[in-house]
């Protein structure tokens, strides 16, 4: 007679409500960076007028080439977490394996390292 209490799957500390509310906040962040990434891409700064205009011009552009990287690295992250959400290694650090905080996961639902790690 094995022990069937032993069998319980690895991921007991996320209950299947957890697991849609996590997958919800994950969603609705992928959603807002992508709304920003998109309400950047849509300025377009003007060429015209003297030289100081144009200077101004290609730094804000820069800000924005900047901005766009970073939500796209964002989303990435997100999306990320999402797949870890499916096979179950949510919540768990990357690196050393350790759970990570809750209550780090609960300000950065997106987070796949424990505070420890990089
Ligand atoms: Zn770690």
């Amino acid at each position: 007679m094995g022990n069937i209490a032993d069998m319980d799957p690895v991921d007991e500390t996320l209950s299947p409500e957890q697991r849609e509310r996590i997958r919800g906040l994950l969603m609705r962040a992928a959603e807002q960076a992508r709304e920003r990434e998109g309400e950047l891409g849509v300025h377009e700064p003007s060429w015209c007028g003297d030289v100081v205009d144009q200077t101004e011009a290609a730094t804000e552009l820069q800000l924005q080439a900047m901005l766009t990287e970073s939500e796209r690295r964002s989303i990435e992250r997100i999306e990320h977490a999402m797949r870890r959400l499916d096979d179950g290694s949510y919540g768990r650090c990357e690196h050393c394996q350790q759970p990570i905080d809750p209550r780090r996961l609960d300000v950065a639902p997106w987070a796949t390292t424990c505070v420890g790690c990089p």
